[in-house]
């Protein structure tokens, strides 16, 4: 019968091969496709195999590709078959990626005038999302502004209540970051740390960009409608190109972060493993991957990204877009 095409996109969270898939009904007819990639659904009226196009290949014809309740099945038999001996020593943040390894419907979301998304910085210590954070809110600190964190440490010498920080008792943060009210905290020397979610929709509100670089854990707490995150991926180049460039910026003194201190040949692998691990965990979730190999090129792309989430639609989830 006719059938009409429907407006669905979904973003795939897992990679796809046809030719290894041993159940698709006709290789030849299946759709292969990465992590990352945008598919246009044509047609979801099989309970196995849906029909779908890549969105950036319009006049492509459409391919099988495996429905939302085949893919989540397979996911279960997989996860069954290796971990069926040592289920409780599995890391919780694995079972974090795992409940949404299939798709997630998108759409655009359209930029609104004087209304910018936060602009967010992952990546693995030392790779340098602190330093870019720094120079882009150096380059037009009306525009770009980043909260006052909170703490429960006390107040230095020198130290402004509400200018380094702001300083509240252990009780009422605890009692706060259990509210949900932060959108990250953290542990340091026996002290609270954290940013609250309320600071960054003031910055929002006050028509700025508000530019955060948390661990990477807080992207599950970040990713919400209310916020509507732009995450970046901060990652370190191979690392031949990861020493070279850290060793010359040390000599020329142009990155602050290495310049703090020389990273052992160990610091650098684990730079990369850390960056890897932020990539199996969280790779579906980010807008932009940024390689800060050349700082000066990293920050230059970074500019460019901000400059077009100002013009151009973005994909976000659909539940974003209202
Ligand atoms: P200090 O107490 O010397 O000002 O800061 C010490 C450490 O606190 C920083 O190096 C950082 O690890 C942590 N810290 C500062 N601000 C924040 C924040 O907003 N969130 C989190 N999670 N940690 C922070």
């Amino acid at each position: 019968g006719a059938q009409r095409e429907s407006k669905v996109r979904v973003r795939a969270h897992f990679d796809y091969n046809p030719d290894v898939d041993p159940y698709i009904p006709c290789k030849e007819a299946g759709l292969a496709f990465q992590r990352g990639d945008v598919l246009h659904i044509v047609a979801q009226d099989d309970a196995y195999w849906w029909q779908a196009r890549k969105e950036h290949e319009r006049s492509a014809r459409a391919g099988l590709i495996p429905s939302r309740a085949l893919q989540e099945r397979r996911i279960l038999h997989d996860r069954t078959q290796k971990n069926g001996t040592d289920l409780d020593s599995k890391q919780n943040d694995d079972f974090d990626r795992e409940q949404i390894a299939t798709y997630e419907e998108v759409a655009k979301l359209y930029p609104r005038p004087g209304v910018f998304r936060p602009v967010v910085l992952i990546g693995a210590p030392g790779v340098g999302r602190n330093e870019l954070r720094r120079r882009l809110i150096a380059r037009d600190p009306e525009k770009f502004r980043s909260p006052v964190p909170y703490t429960t440490r006390p107040m230095r010498t020198g130290e402004v209540a509400g200018r380094e920080y702001i300083f509240v008792a252990r009780e009422k943060m605890e009692a706060d970051i259990e509210a949900g009210k932060f959108v990250e905290h953290g542990e340091y020397k026996g002290q609270l740390y954290g940013t609250s979610a309320e600071s960054v929709k003031s910055i929002v509100n006050a028509g700025c960009v508000c530019v955060l670089s948390p661990h990477y854990q807080a992207i599950k707490t970040l990713r919400t409608a209310q916020l509507k995150p732009f995450l970046i991926h901060v990652k370190p180049p191979e690392l031949d190109v990861l020493k070279a460039t850290r060793t010359e910026a040390r000599a020329k003194s142009t990155f602050d972060e290495a310049n703090a201190r020389s990273f052992t040949d160990e610091e650098f692998e684990d730079m990369i493993k850390s960056a890897e691990r932020i990539d199996f965990l969280y790779g579906h979730f980010f807008d932009v991957e940024l390689v800060n190999g050349e700082l000066v090129n990293a920050f230059e792309q970074l500019v460019q990204n901000v400059q077009r989430l100002e013009n151009e639609p973005v994909w976000a989830p659909s539940m974003w877009v209202q």
